[in-house]
């Protein structure tokens, strides 16, 4: 990362904006015209999609909304949006407020995926009935690729190939997904997609987010109209967006010219000039993911959370059979139904201070009250020593 960023501030001080147009000697990056393109390019291969598919800008919560703009488009028929009922909060704003901005009631626009009574989990049969149940008035599906709380991995292709089949279009927010589990969104025929690079693409806090847009939505076709004096103009036909002039095609965005003329494919939907300090620490965490591929990652993931899982059932084996579980997993079993990450759901009145014993023990855990810790052994960078020296650390905490 740091040469990385050394590189850019390097580009800065000896060419000054012309780093936009030149690339540097030595540089591991492009220049910063290229620069988004490149990563967009390098993330392709971890999403399962083309690099012209990829657009990388902004943050995730921002291209939730400019896909939405694009893609949820309400008539009087199909207008409902297709959500789980506790999605990260930022997503729920981000539809409640798309569904407001339409002038639509929330209450009969947004149908919410309640988990099964008893679980955290929404399993895939459910989603499927919701979508048949709403397929002629619903208008968009929006789900998680992995539900950030429970850690259940939905079943992208499944659901996404049911819900198109009934004429729903389909978006993915894949912030915990991207870099954790094996996705093939082209494939899939996904519609779009969004997610951030802080997560399980360790590009930093607040990094640059990525969207992808399936290949069908990003052509730009040219329609000859004719006036009444029979002379003729082209204009460019494509999917509706909110515009900027980074979406513009490159080789005529300098001209200044106030016909929009996206870039095919998701570029198209760029809006403006990112900061390349914030691509170059993309840039750099997506070299290391080129080193290896989502297959290898996977496998190792694979074992390396069912380690972590064997541990925790030994844990609860050998506590005091009196009183509940000291703790039970949110997060299924089945190793198809999660990606790295293990929601534990402890005991009434046992997080505060478990979270400020493993804290004390040089653990830095995500804890989302009321009772839950949230654990990952990443396969990037966690051994199964690692793995193993947390769960003495955990048992310790629980006091065992
Ligand atoms: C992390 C996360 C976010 C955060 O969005 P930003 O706009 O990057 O702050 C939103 N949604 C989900 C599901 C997340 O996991």
């Amino acid at each position: 990362m740091r040469r990385h960023v050394d590189a850019q501030l390097e580009t800065w001080a000896s060419l000054g904006v012309n780093g936009h147009f030149t690339d540097m000697a030595n540089s591991p990056l492009a220049q910063w015209q290229d620069l988004a393109e490149s990563c967009a390019r390098a993330s392709a291969a971890i999403v399962g999609c083309s690099a012209q598919e990829v657009v990388v800008m902004n943050t995730l919560t921002v291209n939730l909304h400019l896909m939405m703009a694009s893609f949820y488009r309400p008539d009087a028929r199909r207008h409902k949006v297709l959500l789980e009922a506790r999605p990260f909060p930022s997503d729920h704003y981000a539809i409640e407020s798309q569904v407001r901005w339409h002038g639509l009631d929330p209450a009969r626009s947004m149908v919410k995926l309640e988990p099964a009574a008893g679980s955290a989990l929404v399993p895939t049969e459910q989603v499927l009935r919701a979508i048949d149940e709403h397929a002629d008035d619903a208008a968009l599906l929006l789900l998680p690729g992995i539900q950030y709380y429970s850690g259940q991995l939905f079943d992208v292709p499944a659901i996404t190939a049911h819900a198109r089949a009934r004429g729903i279009v389909v978006g993915w927010d894949l912030a915990h997904a991207a870099g954790n589990v094996e996705l093939r969104l082209h494939d899939w025929g996904v519609d779009f997609a969004c997610w951030c690079t802080y997560k399980y693409l360790n590009a930093g806090p607040g990094a640059i987010a990525a969207a992808f847009v399936h290949e069908r939505h990003g052509g730009v076709e040219w329609a000859v109209r004719r006036d009444s004096s029979s002379s003729s103009s082209s204009t460019p036909v494509y999917r509706p967006r909110l515009a900027g002039w980074y979406g513009g095609d490159k080789s005529v965005r300098f001209d200044m010219d106030s016909l929009f003329v996206p870039t095919p494919g998701a570029a198209g939907f760029q809006l403006s000039n990112p900061s390349a300090l914030d691509l170059a620490s993309l840039a750099a965490a997506l070299s290391v993911f080129a080193k290896t591929s989502m297959r290898d990652l996977r496998s190792k993931a694979l074992v390396l959370t069912a380690y972590a899982e064997h541990l925790l059932h030994r844990i609860l084996a050998r506590a005091p059979a009196k009183g509940p579980p000291l703790f039970r997993l949110l997060t299924p079993s089945d190793p198809s139904q999660r990606g790295s990450q293990l929601s534990i759901l402890l005991r009434e009145g046992l997080l505060e201070a478990v979270a400020a014993a493993l804290e004390d023990n040089g653990v830095a855990c995500d804890k989302r009250k009321p009772d839950v810790i949230r654990i990952a052994p990443v396969p990037l960078y966690c051994s199964f020593e690692d793995v193993w020296k947390f769960m003495q650390i955990f048992r310790g905490a629980l006091e065992l």
